[in-house]
């Protein structure tokens, strides 16, 4: 792994040695030496960590990771604090000014290298994640997500320990602020994440049924688990097994006997950072979802059609079963536009596509295919049933008049439909699609605001 390690502090020795440890290990190593420095670096080298002094004269450390943290074009940057103060308390406050994780001075090797993979890796899944939000926002689809500091949200959180004392613990430290529920069994942990929504997982590493890694890499192979964020209990001084936690891409660590100030930091910052992850994917998503939707009607769009239908043939054609499409097209609509004007045509539009959505099932696939035209294409449906709900919603239509928000309040409106139904052999997207539009064409040459069926 390559990654651009910022390396902050006041003493050159301490900067060169840590320099010297990371290049060796093929990390690009950026340096600043003092905070102020240290926040334009952050800015202009793009870093994927951070390891910050504590102490440096002028603005400390606490100071330059609150201002990282503080700022949305940095606050993904993970921190790591390196520092000679180990208490709890020191660690609330850095963890408080927003820091990831900690180093004690002098800084071993292991536990170096495996902070910096672990927060590198997991912030290279957020980056991924970042980009392609930022592709949605470009394409202007979305608005950004709200960066990872602004709020301390409360989560549902499950405790995988299988000592009650210490589970209780755990509950009465996390609750009422979180949920918190409890599994003391490998099989109830899986059922558990399986069933449940949370949003972070505690392990004991010291459970005595049971090996705690074990399970934390059952977890990440669940779908269900895979974007939950995982915190492991380690007896102190079990390094190893630490290290090896970190590797298999646990979240964070808590090392025993646990501070209460301290968990309940750690579990802030890692509900914050799921909270702003389920914020980018919900956004990835949604740009996902826009982009095949039709933006007046929320049905979907040409492009979506275009690229289903072909495929929609050929898995008929594959289980023998019917397919049918329907083309509609709006009567007279340019003088819906000329009479009302083109948002009253706007409204028509949308009330259509509702009335489409009323007559068709689940499976049906409708999108709006130009201005005025409309498809639905109908799986498991043979030309004769799709005959009858295409006559439904001409009737429909005909007979209730579309609401309009300004006088005369309701429109008169009718509709063509062209039906055709897939063959079992050589018929494609572009065969069928033409022989239902022959038959809309007809629909429209034999008077308009009737349903006609292609010849087959
Ligand atoms: P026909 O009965 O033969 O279908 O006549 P028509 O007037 O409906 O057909 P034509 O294709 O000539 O007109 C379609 C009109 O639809 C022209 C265009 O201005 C209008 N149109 C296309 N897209 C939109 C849209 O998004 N909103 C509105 N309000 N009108 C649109
Ligand atoms: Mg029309
Ligand atoms: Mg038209």
């Amino acid at each position: 792994m390559t990654a651009r390690v910022l390396v902050v502090d006041d003493i050159l020795s301490n900067v060169k040695l840590l320099e010297a440890k990371l290049t060796a290990e093929y990390f690009e190593v950026v340096t600043a030496f003092n905070g102020v420095e240290a926040l334009a670096k952050v800015e202009e080298c793009d870093p994927d960590i951070i390891l910050l002094d504590v102490m440096m004269p002028g603005m400390d450390g606490f100071e330059v990771a609150r201002r990282i943290k503080g700022n949305p074009k940095t606050a993904h940057v993970p921190v790591v604090m390196v520092t000679a103060l180990d208490q709890p308390s020191d660690r609330v406050a850095g963890l408080d000014a927003g820091a990831d994780d900690f180093l004690t001075k002098p800084v071993d090797d292991a536990a170096l290298f495996a902070r910096v993979r672990s927060l590198v890796r997991l912030k290279m899944m957020t980056d991924e994640l970042r980009m392609r939000e930022t592709t949605g926002q470009s394409m202007g689809l979305i608005d950004p997500a709200q960066t990872l500091i602004d709020n301390a949200p409360a989560g549902r959180i499950l405790i995988i320990e299988d000592r009650p004392e210490s589970v209780q613990w755990f509950m009465s430290a996390l609750t009422p602020a979180n949920e918190v529920a409890a599994a003391d069994s490998f099989e109830e942990a899986l059922v558990r994440v399986r069933g449940g929504d949370f949003d972070l997982i505690v392990v004991s590493l010291g459970l005595r049924g049971f090996d705690g890694l074990r399970l934390c890499s059952q977890l990440r192979s669940l779908p269900e688990g895979r974007n939950v964020p995982i915190l492991v209990l380690v007896s102190d001084g079990d390094k190893r097994k630490l290290n090896q936690a970190l590797e298999m891409g646990v979240n964070d660590y808590l090392t025993r006997p646990v501070d209460k100030n301290e968990l309940i930091a750690r579990v802030r910052t890692q509900l914050r950072k799921k909270n702003y992850q389920d914020r980018l994917r919900h956004n990835v998503q949604l740009s996902l979802e826009m982009a095949i939707t039709d933006q007046l009607t929320g049905l979907h769009n040409r492009r979506y059609m275009a690229r289903h239908l072909d495929n929609l043939i050929l898995s008929a054609q594959k289980s023998g079963k019917p397919l049918a499409f329907l083309i509609m097209d709006i009567d007279h609509f340019k003088s819906v536009n000329d009479t009302h004007g083109h948002d009253i045509g706007d409204e028509v539009l949308r009330e259509f596509a509702n009335r489409i959505s009323a007559n068709i099932r689940g499976i049906d696939l409708a999108c709006r295919y130009g201005g005025e035209e409309f498809v639905v294409v109908m799986p498991d449906t043979d030309i004769d049933f799709a005959c009858t709900i295409a006559e439904r919603l001409r009737h429909s239509v005909e007979t209730t008049p579309f609401e309009i928000s300004r006088a005369p309040n309701t429109l008169n409106v009718t509709i063509s439909i062209g039906i055709a139904s897939a063959q079992s052999e050589g018929d494609n997207a572009e065969s069928l699609l033409h022989r239902a539009d022959q038959a809309l064409y007809r629909a429209k040459r034999e008077g308009r605001n009737r349903v006609i069926k292609a010849a087959a």
